[in-house]
This record gives structure tokens, sequence and C-alpha cells, in this order.
């Protein structure tokens, strides 16, 4: 049976796909599928979504069996279970609200499937503070962008042109000048200013990338450098970076902590911030963190608010705990004993592991061991409406049905197996 039905018609969205949430796309759904004002990345994100071949029900060792069978059995689960992990969190708001409320009766670990990334900016944030911008302030301001190991568009392919190229800004300023440091000169295009204007390469291994940034601090404050080359750039090279940057009314400097590929990243991004802070003894600048997706910087700010802590957290007997590096998945892996996987937007299946396993997610998830609960549950934005923070963590959007869907929530399901844990 198939169970949903969409509308012919062409349909206003909002893209879940990246963190900058769209909200400017009219869906066709018809196949093929076509997306006005859709990039490359929103029409892979939908034509999944709309992918024939979904679930039809939830199992139970990979054998069909109705939802209430699948609830009670992750229920029991997670009863038996003294220290469940919940891991993945790929979802919106208000799936992670529930999640909040089952993590603390069942006094679960927190994690969220692109933590190692997030934890690096946490990290940095606790450290000494930063001052970061939003997308608005980019498009109304920006001047000069200096963007540090990312091209940006790889994982926010519209980031030039609704907020760079855009010239319907508050104030009449110039077109940014774009700076791309350590990014390979074929993902470079998007930074072409729309009247043609080349943009700053510095070319230079990612791994160079801590380095480059300790020697533009360097030069920023004046000290002499008793090299000609830094991590393969020439001094000559950073220098000239770095009056672009003294020059600029407002520099924004964006990097990708999960680009940021090497031991104790976290450094770099606090070198990366001591950067903006010295800018801004003389002028104007701002970080810009962009974050990977999977609704992490939606979950990561409900944690917040609701416990105190981003993930990476745990509760006991109520009480909410929180450590980086002991409540990572990969360690948690090794000590829980049930797993709770989620993930709503894309299909991400969970990490291999002996440790019983329930899985709520993407109905068209490819299991290749099968779980022991297994429940499709609808994608957030295509088959329910939901709420989420924009990669700038300034406002929240709301997400559209597009269609009428016999998939539950992820909170119609968690709300379900708390009833009964
Ligand atoms: S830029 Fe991001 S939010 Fe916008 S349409 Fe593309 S994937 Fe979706």
């Amino acid at each position: 049976m198939k169970n949903y039905t969409r509308s012919n018609e062409p349909t206003p969205a909002t893209c879940p796909a990246c963190g900058l949430l769209c909200d400017d796309l009219i869906l066709n759904a018809t196949a093929p599928i076509s997306i006005k004002n859709g990039c490359a990345k929103s029409i892979a994100f939908f034509e999944q979504s709309f992918q024939t071949s979904i679930a039809e029900s939830p199992s139970l060792f990979g054998k069909p069996c109705d939802l209430n069978t699948a609830i009670s059995a992750a229920a029991d689960i997670l009863r038996k279970s003294k220290q469940p992990l919940f891991a993945g969190l790929g979802t919106e708001v208000q799936g992670m609200r529930a999640l909040m409320r089952l993590a603390e009766k069942s006094n679960a670990t927190l994690d969220h499937m692109h933590s190692e990334s997030t934890v690096r900016n946490t990290l940095t944030m606790q450290n000494g503070g930063w001052l970061t911008t939003t997308l608005a302030e980019v498009k109304n301001r920006a001047d000069v962008i200096l963007a540090i190991g990312t091209d940006i568009v790889s994982s926010h392919p519209r980031f030039f042109e609704k907020v760079v190229w855009n010239t319907d800004s508050l104030f009449n300023k110039s077109t940014p000048a774009i700076i791309y440091l350590a990014v390979p000169a074929e993902n470079t295009k998007a930074g072409i200013t729309p009247n043609g204007t080349a943009s700053t390469m510095i070319p230079a291994e990612a791994a160079n990338i801590p380095e480059i940034v300790n020697a533009l601090n360097a030069l920023l404050i004046n000290k002499k450098i008793q090299a000609e080359v830094v991590g393969g750039v020439a001094i000559s090279a950073l220098l000239a970076v770095v009056e672009k940057l003294k020059a600029a009314q407002y520099a924004v400097v964006v990097w990708s902590a999960g680009s940021l590929k090497f031991t104790h990243a976290e450094l770099t991004i606090q070198s990366i911030v001591q950067l903006i802070n010295k800018l801004n003894e003389t002028s104007r600048a701002a970080g810009f963190p962009l974050n990977s997706g999977d609704g992490d910087t939606s979950i990561n700010n409900t944690s917040t608010w609701l416990s105190g802590y981003p993930t990476r957290s745990r509760f006991v007997n109520g009480k909410p705990e929180y450590y980086t590096y002991h409540f990572s998945t990969q360690k948690q892996l090794k000590l829980c004993d049930a797993l709770l996987w989620v993930s709503t937007f894309n299909p991400h299946v969970p990490p291999n592991t002996d440790t019983p396993t329930i899985v709520i997610g993407h109905p068209n998830t490819q299991l290749e061991h099968k779980s022991d609960v297994f429940i499709p549950v609808g994608i957030p934005g295509v088959d329910h409406t939901g709420l989420m923070f924009r990669v700038d963590s300034s406002i929240t959007l709301p997400l559209k049905k597009l269609r009428d869907s016999h998939l539950p929530t992820l909170s119609d399901v968690i709300n379900s197996i708390e009833a009964l844990v």
C-alpha cells in the first residue's frame, strides 16, 4: 500500500537540507521533481524524501510488525536499560523536546551525529567567548569575507546567491571581496563577484591551517616572522590578507568546524577568534561558523535551553551533566546497555554495536544489521511541520508539511514510548 499522497500543484516549501533553511522554494513534486529556487542539494534531499520505496511498517529484528508492538518493544528495551545512549539525533526542535523528556526519564546520554565538529566550536566558546554574526549582518554589512578551509557552498550552496551577492541590503555597501584560504581552486567559482571580479586565493594544505592562522595573528600585531614562507604560504601573501582585513569596515571570517579535520582543531578556532578580537580593536569583524547539518544547530539550542548544556550531556536522576569527551557516541557505545538511534532527515544508519538497538528514522533507512526495533517516522518539512534554527542561531523557521503521510512523527513515537517507560 502506498502510504502517502501529495499535491500535484507547485507548493511553497522550506528546505531543511542545510542551515540556510531557504524558505523561498516552490516544489513541484510530480516526477521528475523540480524546485524553483532550489539548489542541487535541495533537489537531492526532496528526491530522496519522495522516493517510493519507503518503508511501509515498523519491524522487530527485520520482521514487520504494527506500530504499537514496536513502541512496546522499544519501551521494554529502555525500561531494562540502566545506561541508554540516544545518538544520531537528526531531528528538529519538537522532536528534540520529546527526546529530552524521554532522556530525563530514562537517564540517557545524548549525543548528536555531528558533535565531533560542533564540540570544536563549543570548546572555543566556553574557553573565552567569541564574536559571531548573523546572515542578515553578513548581507547588510560585510565588505570582506575570509573563508578558511571551506568553500562554503559545498555545505551551504546558496550562501553567496542569497547573502553575499544580494543587493537588497539595508545599507549602500560595496560588493564584498572574497578571500579563500586553504580551499581547492576548483571549488571557488562561487566567490567570483557578479561583475566577474575574481576572489583572492591563498592555496595551502588544510593541515597547515593552524600554522597559517597563527602567522596571520602574529602579522596583525606587527610581529616580525623570521621566515619567508609559513605553512607553504609566502609571508607577503599573508601580509596582504592582513591589510585587507584591517582595511575592511566589516570583515567576516567563515569556517566550518567539520572541515577542520586535524587534532585539537578547537585551538585553531580559538586562533581565528583571537584574530577577530584583535581586528575589533580598530575596526569591525565577526566570525561565522558553518554547521554540519541533520538539525545539529536546532538540537543543540533546544538541549541548551532545556538543560543548560548542548548535547554530549546526560541525565542522572533528573539532573543534567555535561562532558564533551566522555559523553561522545564513540565512548558511550562501549559503556551503554541500549542504543536509541534517531535520523529523520536522512537515512543515516546507526553504528555497529551488539547493544540492543532501537532505530527511529527516515522511512528509507536501509539497515545492514537488523536492529531490535525499527520505526519509520515522517520526514520533518515533508511529512509534517516542524521548527528549525538557522545556521546563525538567530531565528527559527517553520517547516511545512508537503504530503499526507501515514507515518507518525518522531515526537508522537517518543511520547508513546515515554508513556510506557
Ligand atoms: S542552500 Fe541549503 S537550504 Fe537553501 S535550498 Fe540549498 S540545501 Fe536547501
